[in-house]
């Protein structure tokens, strides 16, 4: 596919990066493999707005994959971060800021009795299932397909995000004996999660689960998911995961668990809470928990974890977001989606507008996605037209059809209307695209 607009910039810094990363990129799904050309290198961003090598401006709905639901830049968490860097980067000691996080993180979310802060989305899953094999004394995990809970070994088999936009069959690197243990399930199927603790009873740790999945675009869980997980895992002895790293914080002041009210054993959490710094958490059951080194025998350890700049952005961000706050971001939201369904349906494009709370990506589909199977059926190849074309337009999408697009309390009227200005024209070439 050719494009009639270029990014020379962007190109030359693309070239040089090739040379000296795998890809140009330090996460895939940076990278525009899905849909073609070249990533755009950011400058700077400002509420909902980021700039490029080139100097072109763009409207923001990917908000770096989650974490800045206050736009870029906010001048409260930019103040917050000064402070703390003046003050120093590390002291490999504990701080007041790192008590600070982990009490509003408590007070937030009440089945999270005690929480330890880790760097990122992967630590935290990685380490919730350590101490769920470390507290149960069993080895096998439960996940679904489309799930993504990081690059963690075990969790890599049939995984959403860069693995589903990419199409990557298991990753290789990740041997039998860590990939052996885990048991894939189709998301949405309790049947199937019935019939495998039928199978091997008291041998499962743990159901790992997104909250409400955004990594193979956003499919919700279907009425009653949630609480049958939660309900069957109890029976069993084994624990329920709620991997909150992409909801946490984003779907409600209390994430997705604000919203169905299922009381996990554990949770997980990043992206919002680090406001835009390596910060993230794992957190749930006191007597869980209370496995974890120094007290209890399960290792687990961080040289940054806590690091007090990533604590007073997490912290600045996360007292900002009250309940206005996630009335703006969700109505901005629900405008939005109006907005793309409309553009589609005028070209008569196929297409579902799936939403969890502000959370919402497009399937080009009318067809019921309800998991992982379901969101490959789509006509992906739509997505790469109307990407391109919004891009063009100075709108920045996810460059991948297998991924929830962000908006945040920044997306003002002006940004919505340069939005809406995009729309016909990329819902055109959606509808002209072949495969
Ligand atoms: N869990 C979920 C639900 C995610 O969406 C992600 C990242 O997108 C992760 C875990 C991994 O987080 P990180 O990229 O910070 O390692």
């Amino acid at each position: 596919m050719a494009y009639s607009y270029e990014a020379p910039v962007s190109q030359t810094l693309f070239d040089r990066a090739s040379l000296v990363t795998p890809g140009g990129v330090n996460s895939p799904v940076r990278a525009f493999r899905a849909v073609g050309g070249t990533p755009r290198f950011m400058v700077s961003g400002t509420g909902p707005y980021l700039t490029d090598a080139d100097g072109r401006e763009y409207v923001d709905l990917v908000c770096s994959w989650g974490p800045m639901i206050l736009g870029h830049a906010h001048p409260e968490v930019i103040a917050a971060v000064q402070e703390a860097v003046a003050r120093g980067t590390s002291f490999g000691t504990p701080g007041e800021g790192e008590v600070a996080l982990a009490e509003e993180i408590v007070a937030r979310i009440e089945p999270v009795e005690q929480v330890r802060l880790v760097s990122s989305g992967t630590e935290a899953t990685m380490s919730a299932i350590r101490l769920a094999r470390g507290f149960t004394g069993r080895a096998k995990v439960v996940k679904f397909a489309g799930c993504y809970h990081g690059h963690v070994d075990a969790l890599l088999a049939a995984a959403g995000s860069g693995v589903a936009t990419f199409g990557l069959p298991d990753t290789p690197g990740v041997t039998g004996a860590q990939a052996g243990d885990t048991i894939v399930l189709p998301y949405n199927d309790l049947e199937a999660v019935r019939a495998v603790f039928a199978a091997q009873p008291g041998e499962i740790a743990c159901v790992i689960t997104e909250a409400s999945p955004g990594n193979m675009g956003v499919v919700p869980p279907l009425d009653g998911f949630n609480a049958g997980l939660k309900e069957i895992c109890e029976a069993d002895g084994a624990l329920y995961i709620s991997d909150e790293v992409m909801t946490g914080f984003r779907t409600s002041k209390a994430g997705w668990y604000g919203i169905d009210g299922v009381r996990p054993d554990l949770m997980t959490f990043g992206k919002v809470m680090g406001g835009g710094f390596p910060a993230a958490a794992f957190g749930g059951r006191a007597d869980v928990m209370a496995h974890l080194a120094p007290v209890g025998p399960v290792y687990q350890a961080g040289t940054l974890s806590g690091n007090p700049v990533a604590t007073a952005a997490g912290l600045a961000q996360l007292r900002l977001l009250d309940d206005a706050a996630y009335t703006k971001v969700d109505a901005v939201s629900a405008q939005l989606r109006a907005l793309v369904g409309e553009a589609f349906t005028k070209e008569g494009v196929a297409h579902t507008v799936s939403a969890a709370s502000n959370m919402f990506s497009v399937f080009f589909t009318e067809e019921p996605v309800r998991g992982y199977e379901d969101a490959k059926k789509q006509e992906a190849f739509r997505f790469t037209a109307f990407f391109h074309s919004m891009l063009e337009q100075g709108v920045y999408l996810p460059p991948s059809a297998f991924e929830s697009w962000f908006v945040s309390t920044a997306h003002d009227a002006r940004a919505v209307e340069r939005i809406a200005a995009a729309l016909p024209a990329a819902a055109r070439a959606a509808s002209e695209a072949t495969a």
